[in-house]
């Protein structure tokens, strides 16, 4: 009953997640818990991909950084997560309202363009073991009428400035292993990532610079206190100038302006065991992340040789792995017809929990003088958190709030927020329906 609830909040304990049984064990690092009174120039709440970003940055620029964590590093959406570096995902476009950003939306194109470039330089200039492979994504069909609007995806994305290749049947057999497919469309930018491990990799990365990181250090409340502001946890407290609330879908009433802030998500991923090298190798040679027109999931086999399948649960049913197990299986099994003889048994079934906007754009808003809150970088998360804890740190540090990609806002009410996630799911189970009649999976 428990484990039910925690499946339908996205809280499912990470011991669940199959991106921790994948991690090297070794390079994830664990915190203490905070005890005591510290003082620091920013306290940094939550330790996903845009909190530890933000610390690693704001250090990188001298300023001093007390990171707070309510679980462990990852324990939020960016411990489970499907694992695309990428900039789209099926038949995805740029969110309209991005013209009237600041500069018509130039400096957040930008960062979406140069995001897996900043990742992957991150991961290589700190070592980060998170098995990132720079290997693109490849958005599939098995239908020739869809090769004109691969084609115009192609054109879309190009005009972005984002290179797409468009491949015919024999190349994208070439990079899937499949020869099921008819085309596909390639960016070559981007890739899979153990994103668990990347965002323990950006923590450590942070508090070898001199970050001070705390987890199992659940902020209680924020106050302020002779011009700087007060941040509590049930050990201990910090004195900051700045505080910044990283906190995303996961906040807490101890941030109560924001936790009506977005309409909340809870997607799923199953995993399967390690293929055995032998039959693993031979699939996806091209290690490109993977999703097909019609079929609303993405797909990934990771280095170790296990596949991930991510999708959004039915109705009332996000605590059952079955019937992503069954989607996955017939998926590989239709895609892959060598694995008809594998067991293809399930490791781990997780959920998480997404905090999204109407108009699909983050937002960093503005709580109180020195008190940010930046949210809502869904579906591009790996690389627009990272991206945003990049920028945030620079114009903290330099006081120049007016060079940020998107204004400050002040967080909004969202109203019917329970009717959000049943609404989406039965969008997505349409979406499958009629994938399914129009032959996406024969
Ligand atoms: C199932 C799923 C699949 C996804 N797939 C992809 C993908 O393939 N590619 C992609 O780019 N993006 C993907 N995303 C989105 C991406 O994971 C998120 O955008 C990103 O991880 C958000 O990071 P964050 O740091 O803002 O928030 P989170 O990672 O959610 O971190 C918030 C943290 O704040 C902590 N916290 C909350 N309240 C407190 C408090 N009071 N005190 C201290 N700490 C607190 C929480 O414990 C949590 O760790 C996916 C998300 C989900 C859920």
């Amino acid at each position: 009953m428990r484990d039910r609830r925690l499946y339908r909040t996205g809280c499912i304990g990470l011991e669940h997640v199959g991106w921790v049984r994948a991690a090297d064990a070794a390079a994830i690092r664990r915190y203490p818990r905070l005890q005591g009174a510290l003082s620091a120039d920013v306290a940094v709440i939550g330790g996903g991909l845009l909190g530890t970003s933000l610390a690693l940055h704001l250090r990188e620029r001298g300023v001093g950084v007390v990171l707070l964590e309510a679980g462990d590093i990852g324990f939020g959406a960016s411990g489970r997560n499907a694992g695309h570096v990428a900039t789209h995902v099926e038949g995805m476009r740029l969110p309209a309202g991005i013209r009237r950003l600041p500069e018509g939306g130039a400096r957040y194109l930008d960062l979406v363009r140069s995001g897996p470039a900043v990742v992957d330089e991150l991961v290589r200039r700190f070592g980060i073991a998170c098995n990132y492979t720079p290997s693109g994504h490849i958005v599939l069909t098995n239908r020739t009428g869809d090769i004109p609007h691969l084609e115009e995806g192609q054109r879309y994305w190009e005009s972005q400035g984002i290179a797409m290749e468009l491949l015919d049947a024999a190349a994208t057999e070439a990079a899937t292993g499949s020869s099921r497919f008819v085309a596909g469309l390639r960016q070559r930018s981007g890739g899979r990532i153990n994103s668990y491990a990347y965002t323990h990799g950006l923590a450590a990365a942070a508090a070898g610079l001199g970050a001070r990181v705390f987890t199992h250090s659940a902020v209680t409340g924020v106050q302020r206190r002779d011009n700087r502001w007060s941040v509590s946890t049930d050990g201990g407290s910090v004195l900051a100038g700045q505080v910044v609330a990283c906190t995303n879908a996961y906040v807490t009433e101890a941030i109560p302006r924001m936790t009506r802030a977005f309409y909340p998500g809870i997607p799923g991923v199953v995993s399967f065991k390690p293929l055995p090298a032998s039959v693993a190798d031979a699939l996806v040679p091209s290690g490109a992340t993977l999703s097909q027109l019609g079929v609303p999931a993405a797909v990934q086999k990771d280095v170790t040789g296990r596949f991930y399948f991510a999708s959004i649960p039915a109705p009332g049913r996000a605590d059952r792995a079955e019937p992503f197990a069954r989607a996955l299986r017939n998926w590989l099994r239709k895609t892959f017809p060598r694995l008809d003889g594998e067991a293809l048994e399930v490791e781990a079934y997780w959920t998480g929990r997404t905090a999204n906007t109407l108009d699909g754009l983050p937002r960093i808003h503005d709580i109180a003088p020195g008190f940010l809150a930046p949210i809502a970088c869904n579906g591009l998360g790996i690389t627009t958190c990272t991206q945003f804890g990049r920028v945030l740190a620079e114009a903290i540090h330099r006081d120049r709030y007016d060079e940020l990609p998107t204004r400050l806002t002040a967080p909004a009410r969202y109203p019917l927020r329970f009717l959000y996630d049943p609404a989406v799911s039965v969008m997505v189970q349409g979406m499958a329906l009629r994938g399914r009649l129009r032959g996406a999976l024969d």
